[in-house]
């Protein structure tokens, strides 16, 4: 069994520079909002599972309001398979 580290979004607040419409609301030609990517919610809260380890605490990893989360304390050596949670978006969409 490879080592994963299984990342989950699990909390999400509507972005305040779009109002969650997740672009400037213009009728003609609306343009991506620059913040939260069009996404209309930007990530509060991350947690990590790490199939050796269990939970991370969360001095083990970074994270910013876009969902991009950095390890902070793995070596780039350590055969890791990181499981994202691509389809986090699409689940909990703008409008839950
Ligand atoms: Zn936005």
């Amino acid at each position: 069994m490879p080592r994963t580290l299984t990342i989950r979004f699990t909390g999400f607040r509507e972005c305040p520079n779009c109002g969650g419409r997740g672009d400037d609301g213009t009728s003609w030609r609306p343009l991506e909002c620059k913040r939260c990517k069009g996404r209309g919610q930007l990530v509060t809260s991350v947690e990590i599972e790490d199939s050796e380890r269990g939970m991370l605490p969360a001095s083990a990893y970074d994270f910013n309001a876009l969902g991009e989360v950095f390890l902070l304390d793995f070596d780039e050596d350590d055969e890791i398979e990181v499981i994202r949670p691509e389809s986090a978006w699409d689940q909990r969409g703008p409008s839950s």
